[in-house]
């Protein structure tokens, strides 16, 4: 298993191969548990999501149309 360091608390984080680019993982630190975003796979890569964007989720799709 391939393993990332999360940008915000540097804890390791141990990533599945079937965990491909644009995957989310949340940090396995709980004190931390920031979501991240598989940037690269070769090399691996992890960002910080930002919150807004957490709650902007273009998968969720919207419950009303104004
Ligand atoms: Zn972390």
């Amino acid at each position: 298993m391939e393993t990332v360091v999360c940008p915000v608390c540097k804890q390791k984080l141990g990533v599945q191969a079937y965990i491909g680019v644009d995957s989310r993982v949340v940090c396995a630190n709980p004190k931390c548990n920031t979501t991240l975003r598989i940037t690269s796979r070769k090399p691996l890569k992890a960002e910080v999501v930002p919150v807004a964007q957490l709650i902007n989720d273009p998968d969720s799709s919207p419950e009303s149309y104004g």
